[in-house]
């Protein structure tokens, strides 16, 4: 049996080598792909497999379905606390790529003009897949410490990124600037 041309798809063939799903959307909107939309949770675009799809990964929609409102309480202490709570005891970097993808993604983040408005991105390994970030960083990630950038000006990536305390990434920040 012939599988649908679209990469990742493998829904048998409707027509023109395309399944039912893809064949219908080109001719409704003239592409086989959807628009990129931002996470409501994260901000990071991604490609919505269809239109009820508001989040970007597993974790996020975890987050949006246990009604935790991140998107204008981000900077409430106290709706902080619930989100970690829940969230940390689960998926130990959890509260850790979500602020690094808050920062870099989310304009209304009120650090976003230092990462995503200067330009810093996260890397495509981590950018949508909570658990190659958790399996990149895990291991060496010890209680208190936090996720540095060795290069201030350089993204989120494996190369780049290490855990530090915060008296060591604030002194490296000053010796950069
Ligand atoms: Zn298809
Ligand atoms: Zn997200």
């Amino acid at each position: 049996m012939k599988v649908c041309k679209v990469e990742g798809c493998d829904k048998n063939i409707h027509a023109k080598g395309l399944c039912r799903k893809h064949y219908e959307r080109l001719a409704d909107t003239g592409s086989l792909y959807l628009p990129k939309v931002s996470c409501s949770i994260c901000g990071t675009e991604f490609e919505a497999r269809d239109a009820r799809q508001k989040t970007c990964s597993k974790e996020c929609s975890k987050t949006l379905r246990n009604n935790i409102s991140l998107k204008w309480d981000i900077d409430n202490p106290e709706k902080k606390k619930v989100r970690q709570d829940n969230f940390l005891q689960a998926r130990p970097l959890y509260s850790t790529w979500l602020g690094m993808k808050q920062r870099c993604y989310r304009k209304n983040h009120r650090s976003y003009p230092n990462y995503g408005g200067r330009g810093i991105k996260v890397c495509s390994r981590w950018k949508n897949d909570y658990q190659a970030f958790e399996d990149d960083l895990l291991t060496t990630y010890k209680e208190g410490l936090t996720l540095d950038r060795e290069n201030n000006d350089g993204n989120y990536e494996p190369e780049n990124c290490r855990w530090a305390t915060w008296e060591e990434q604030n002194s490296n920040k000053r010796v950069k600037t």
